[in-house]
């Protein structure tokens, strides 16, 4: 159906916006608060409640004014790694929620949370009910290391023990050990410098935040007093941003410890850097080879926390305590690099180290897993197979957000990605590649079926009170909100 005009019983021709209006009047409004739209209208259904999603959805009700937008959520609560990966003394970055809650409640987008896609509804039930279906379900799973010992006690995910502080429900019983002196973390980039932070902030801090209560006890508790951040390759390869290096180098009562060696050749590399790199580099390098001025000096000696970089050092085992109950340690492979820049390679050079500590993090990356059998996914890239968002030999499938791309990049380049997405879904139904001739059911189907199944899903308006909610538990505390840290506690909020 072409742009903005939609029939009604027979009344006269009506925008869009007014069209709102008349179905109020003809059928009153559905659960979503909203009131049900044509049913000839393209409908398209989304996957996922995390910033991809939101920026698809946003994407595709700005292009067309018919399009009519669903989004699915597995959890009660939206937002994916906004609310449960961002560090929680990030909370600047979190400001996109405003933005995602406007697309939320548009007249022509619903938000279903609690709907588990691939376990309460199939993929291909919802594209029977829909003219397209965006997959935006992120990346869930967690790359091992594949080294003997990884599955001792004091070996975490980083993506577990982000989300435990984050308040991720299936993350709420990790209760990591911090009773050890130092911790190391594999992997240098951004998500591995949250969890130093997170591990050596001052408390002070961290309880002006919304890191959950459960955590901030923990690290209150906790015995950590020093933190490497180990990498496989050499400084100018590091993989976080200059920001984050900021950070830790400011960070409060904390100094930091690197090793003079592995800063050998960076300044003689310096000129050939590219600007961004440059600049983080000599940060770097200022870090580990600048002599204090008298302030940073004094600063130093008062510290009581350490951080610093490892480079050159691969995984090789996790050493068991004699009673071979818990982590004692790390063996590390000392590495050499082969060629230079972005793509020097490490190569073994025989040589391993002991390192002593009772606590590990591997941060070496998050993947996503496939959710149903029948939609396309490559195993080696762990992404569904795309071009430009349209997922291959599937028509109406399309994906975006770090399924589409692997789980690289910061909101911004998943903003940028969900919007070609969008794109490539509106040029689809504009060109008739996507026949949206057809008048299709949506969530009038889908939700027949969920009811069916038992199961309820959380709307927004729901949403907003598990908001209100925790926002006013987190007013007694002088904190921003206080997550619920069950889905259990998130339902019964929403449905009272
Ligand atoms: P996600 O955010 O993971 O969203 C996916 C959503 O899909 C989730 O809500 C999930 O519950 C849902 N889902 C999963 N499976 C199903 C299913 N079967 N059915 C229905 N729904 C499902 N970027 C920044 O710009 N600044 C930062 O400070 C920053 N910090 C980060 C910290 C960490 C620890 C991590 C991991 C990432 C961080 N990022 C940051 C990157 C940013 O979070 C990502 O770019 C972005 O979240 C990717 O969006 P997404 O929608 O693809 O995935």
């Amino acid at each position: 159906m072409s742009g903005h005009k939609l029939l009604f019983s027979g009344l006269k021709l009506w925008t869009s916006g007014s069209s709102k209006w008349i179905d109020r009047l003809h059928h009153g409004v559905n659960r979503t608060g909203k009131a049900p739209f044509s049913s000839c209208n393209p409908k398209v259904c989304i996957v996922g409640g995390g910033p991809a999603g939101f920026y698809t959805a946003q994407a595709l009700i700005k292009a067309r004014q018919d399009v009519e937008v669903d989004i699915y959520e597995r959890l009660p609560v939206p937002f994916g790694l906004v609310r449960f990966g961002v560090a929680p003394d990030h909370p600047e970055v979190k400001n996109v929620i405003n933005t995602f809650t406007q697309t939320a409640k548009h007249s022509r987008c619903s938000f279903y949370g609690n709907v588990n896609v691939g376990e309460d509804v199939s993929v291909e039930e919802l594209q029977r009910a829909y003219h397209a279906v965006v997959l935006s379900y992120g990346a869930e799973g967690n790359r091992r290391m594949g080294v003997p010992g990884e599955d001792l006690a004091g070996v975490y995910s980083a993506k577990d023990f982000v989300g435990w502080y984050n308040g991720l429900p299936s993350c709420r019983e990790l209760g990591p050990d911090l009773s050890c002196e130092t911790a190391v973390i594999l992997g240098q980039g951004n998500v591995a410098l949250d969890v130093a932070r997170i591990l050596l902030s001052p408390l002070d801090i961290l309880k002006k935040t919304d890191i959950t209560q459960p955590a901030l006890e923990a690290l209150a508790e906790s015995k950590v007093r020093r933190v490497l951040v180990v990498g496989r390759r050499g400084p100018t390869q590091i993989a976080c941003t200059i920001k984050e290096i900021r950070e830790m180098v400011n960070l409060p009562d904390t100094r930091p410890e690197m090793v003079a060696a592995e800063f050998e050749g960076i300044t003689e590399a310096l000129k050939d850097l590219p600007r961004p790199r440059k600049r983080l580099t000599e940060l770097m390098l200022k870090t580990a080879l600048g002599i204090p001025d008298e302030k940073e000096q004094e600063r130093r000696t008062k510290a009581s926390r350490i951080w610093g970089f490892r480079f050159f050092r691969s995984p090789v085992e996790i050493l068991a305590d004699p009673d071979h109950k818990k982590t004692s340690g790390i063996r590390l492979a000392v590495n050499r690099l082969e060629g230079s820049g972005e793509t020097a390679r490490a190569v073994l050079t025989g040589e391993v180290e002991d390192v002593t500590c009772g606590l590990v993090i591997s941060s070496i990356g998050y993947k996503s897993l496939p959710i149903d059998p029948s939609v396309p996914f490559d195993s080696s890239k762990a992404i569904v197979p795309n071009s430009m968002g349209r997922v291959q030999q599937a028509a109406g499938l399309y994906c975006s957000g770090w399924l589409k791309t692997g789980p690289t990049g910061v909101i911004a380049t998943t903003m940028n990605n969900s919007f070609d997405t969008g794109r490539s879904v509106v040029e689809d139904m504009d060109s008739g590649t996507l026949d949206v001739s057809a008048g299709k059911p949506g969530s009038q189907s889908i939700s027949a079926l969920l009811d069916k199944r038992g199961v309820k899903p959380v709307l927004f308006s729901d949403w907003e009170k598990i908001d209100a909610v925790e926002v006013r538990r987190g007013e007694a505390i002088e904190k921003p909100r206080e997550k619920l840290l069950t889905v259990e506690e998130m339902l019964l909020e929403a449905r009272k």
